[in-house]
């Protein structure tokens, strides 16, 4: 099992791979003029890229989060020179502050905006099958038989896993939160950001992903501790669920197969999170003793 490290990238997230790619279209389609402000619903990552794409063009940037999103990502974009605005995760998708319908308002009420809108841009995937896919083929010498990934917006494994379905025989397998739609939930409250969702994407093509695999929140941020402690990896939750996944695929295979699984982010977004003992006992994922609860379901 091979894990394509995405935290390496300069804004330390997968995300910077579409930030790019969604500016450079814009301004050639003029949807984004000089001076312009980029306005985009982001729980943190996306932000991130865009932002260090904005500065050194010089656009602005407004980014509206979830307050589930925690404060270190939030003062992240800030740093970067973002503003953001925060909206009540715990309201239905229509109401007037729920997260879409904020940036809808922004993007009517600001002179110059543009919203890139990742869940719909087809430059997302498209950055994905130009980047992401063709570094794993060749990373692995065309070796690759399962690639997984987390699947939020869509645009990775549609993009990464198009690219790599046209190579050969590889299998794409999703992974999604507990209660997100993807595995056939019904979009109800998760604790993992930045995967599953409670409405269908386009940037989502249904027609590559093989499987989807649904993780619980508790199995997640326990492989996401075990990937720090184990194995020198500092990761986000994502990652720890993409990871769960990818184990619960590899059990069913040989020693000729190669498990690609990707992981979106660095982990010090969630210190005072997945990283925090007093926050993880909130939630049950630690017991009396501080063990994770899962315990040996994993291993
Ligand atoms: N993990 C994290 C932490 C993310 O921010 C994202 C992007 N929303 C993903 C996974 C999923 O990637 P995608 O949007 O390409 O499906």
């Amino acid at each position: 099992m091979l894990a394509k490290v995405e935290y390496l990238n300069p804004g330390g997230s997968v995300k910077d791979r579409i930030a790019l790619r969604m500016v450079e279209a814009a301004e050639r389609s003029g949807a984004l003029k000089p001076g312009g402000t980029i306005v985009e619903p982001t729980s943190g990552n996306t932000g991130v890229g865009l932002a260090l794409v904005a500065q050194r063009k010089g656009y602005k940037c407004v980014f509206i989060c979830p307050d589930k999103v925690s404060q270190d990502k939030r003062d992240v974009l800030k740093a970067y020179g973002a503003e953001v605005v925060v909206c009540p995760t715990a309201v239905a998708p229509d109401h007037p502050d729920a997260y879409y319908k904020t940036s809808d308002r922004l993007v009517r009420e600001i002179e110059g905006a543009w919203k890139p809108d990742q869940y719909s841009n087809p430059e997302g995937p498209a950055s994905h099958y130009e980047t992401t896919g063709p570094e794993i083929w060749a990373d692995t010498d065309g070796r690759v038989t399962h690639f997984v990934t987390g699947v939020g917006t869509g645009g990775t494994i549609t993009g990464t896993g198009r690219y790599l379905k046209e190579q050969g025989a590889v299998q794409v397998i999703g992974a999604d939160p507990e209660g997100s739609v993807y595995s056939g939930g019904s979009g109800r409250p998760y604790l993992v950001e930045g995967v599953g969702e409670d409405f269908w994407p386009t940037a989502y093509d249904p027609s590559v992903p093989d499987r989807i695999v649904p993780v619980s929140d508790a199995a997640s941020f326990e492989m996401t501790r075990r990937l720090a402690r184990e194995e020198g990896l500092l990761v986000g939750g994502s990652c720890g669920m993409a990871v769960v996944a990818a184990l619960e695929v590899a059990r069913e295979l040989g020693p000729d197969d190669v498990v690609v699984v990707l992981l979106p982010d660095g982990g010090r977004g969630y210190l005072s999170k997945i990283f925090n003992d007093d926050w993880m006992s909130s939630y049950g994922f630690l017991d009396a003793a501080g063990q994770t609860t899962v315990g040996d379901v994993l291993r």
